[in-house]
């Protein structure tokens, strides 16, 4: 099977979400190529050890790299855990993000519920 590469996205208070969620999901994502944004990706790297493809942080463009991946199809799944309760200065690179998915039929997870079913569906040769 191809190896996966997958996009991880956390907003700041979403960020200790996003590495207890990789911690405990470390045996599959180990076997899947990482791309992150600036912090997300640092985090991951220091406090998980998995290695990571470190885009811009999110609000310097990071969003807009990863979309830009997206758009060339080099992505086959999006963890992008949003904070629903703070406004962000980089919104419109957000809403982008959500619909280079939607224009190219990446599967994304805005939250760690659909988060676990994603990456399950895509180590599941069965799918
Ligand atoms: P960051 O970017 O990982 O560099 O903090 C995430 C974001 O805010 O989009």
């Amino acid at each position: 099977m191809k190896r996966k590469r997958i996009a991880l996205i956390a907003h700041d208070k979403k960020k200790n979400d996003m590495i207890e969620f990789v911690k405990k999901n470390r045996d599959m994502l180990i076997q899947c190529d990482l791309v992150a944004t600036g912090t997300t990706g640092k985090l991951i790297v220091d406090q998980v050890g998995l290695p990571v493809e470190r885009m811009e942080s999110g609000p310097l463009g990071g969003d807009q790299m990863i979309g830009a991946e997206i758009a060339k199809e080099r992505i086959d799944g999006v963890i992008f855990l949003r904070d629903p309760l703070t406004s962000q200065p980089h919104e419109p690179d957000i809403t982008a993000l959500l619909r280079v998915c939607d224009v190219h039929n990446t599967p994304l997870a805005t939250n760690l519920a659909t988060a676990e079913l994603i990456i399950q569906g895509l180590l599941n040769e069965e799918l």
